[in-house]
């Protein structure tokens, strides 16, 4: 049975003693594939050497809100440049989110709209990450008038109605280690009202770990946690549900194969 990790920073310095073992351990449980999102501008390089190096990763290239409040906008030059030259098969993670009281709405919006112009420019689909901004991030979609933008709304946190505007606009909606945790009654319903098609699931490595599991670090080979509990909340098999999240990372790439 092959896995999708459709949300990871392998290239984060958490990895950097044992980044060789971390990703043969998630092709050993199966996990033959992994979007490893940019966020750093200093490390988009890394990402590209590191999608060289591990097959299976697919890099992807994006400047994180978090760092907008400080990130020079000379970097947004520096990534046209680089999607020019390279690979990058997704841009992301962008997006909004309120909970980075230093970096100003305005600033965010700027690096996001500058971010999603790449992404129609390069014909590449989008990794959104998104806190309380969800209507916001809609709009400003919407002002791009493209129908299917194609892309992942990353550790979804919106209502289900959010999730319904997301899907149609051609976005998976995609679940994390939080779906692992039996008090998280408000996206368990998500998961389990959303059409199968249209899902996908991912760790953030190294971050949020699966909630029994005895580690503070996450890694791509705990990706299975989150089918088996999508699995669980949606009460259908294990096997279809991990086949058909499976297929529905896959066909974001669809004509893009190396
Ligand atoms: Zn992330």
């Amino acid at each position: 049975m092959n896995f999708f990790d459709t949300h990871i920073h392998l290239d984060a310095t958490e990895f950097d003693s044992d980044r060789d073992a971390v990703w043969q351990r998630a092709k050993d449980a199966g996990v033959v594939k992994a979007i490893n999102v940019g966020v750093f501008p200093e490390r988009w390089e890394k990402i590209l050497s590191m999608a060289t190096l591990y097959v299976g990763i697919i890099p992807g290239i994006g400047i994180h809100p978090m760092i907008t409040g400080t990130v020079e906008t000379l970097n947004l030059d520096k990534m046209q440049q680089l999607l020019q030259k390279h690979r990058f098969r997704i841009i992301g993670e962008i997006g909004l989110d309120s909970f980075y009281v230093d970096c100003p709405t305005d600033r965010q919006e700027k690096f996001f709209r500058a971010q999603l112009e790449m992404s129609v420019q390069f014909n590449l689909p989008v990794a959104l990450h998104i806190r309380k901004q969800h209507q916001r991030v809609l709009k400003i979609l919407d002002e791009f008038g493209r129908k299917e933008w194609g892309g992942i709304a990353h550790g979804f946190s919106g209502s289900l109605e959010e999730a319904y505007a997301f899907i149609k606009r051609g976005f998976l909606v995609s679940f994390a280690g939080p779906l692992t945790n039996p008090n998280s009654r408000k996206l368990q319903r998500i998961a389990t009202e959303l059409p199968l098609d249209r899902l996908v699931v991912e760790t953030d490595s190294p971050d949020l770990p699966p909630r029994h599991l005895p580690t503070t670090r996450n890694e791509p080979a705990f990706v299975i946690e989150v089918v088996k509990a999508l699995a669980e909340v949606r009460q259908e098999p294990f096997n279809l549900v991990a086949e058909q999240i499976f297929r529905n990372a896959c066909n974001l790439f669809k004509g893009d194969e190396s």
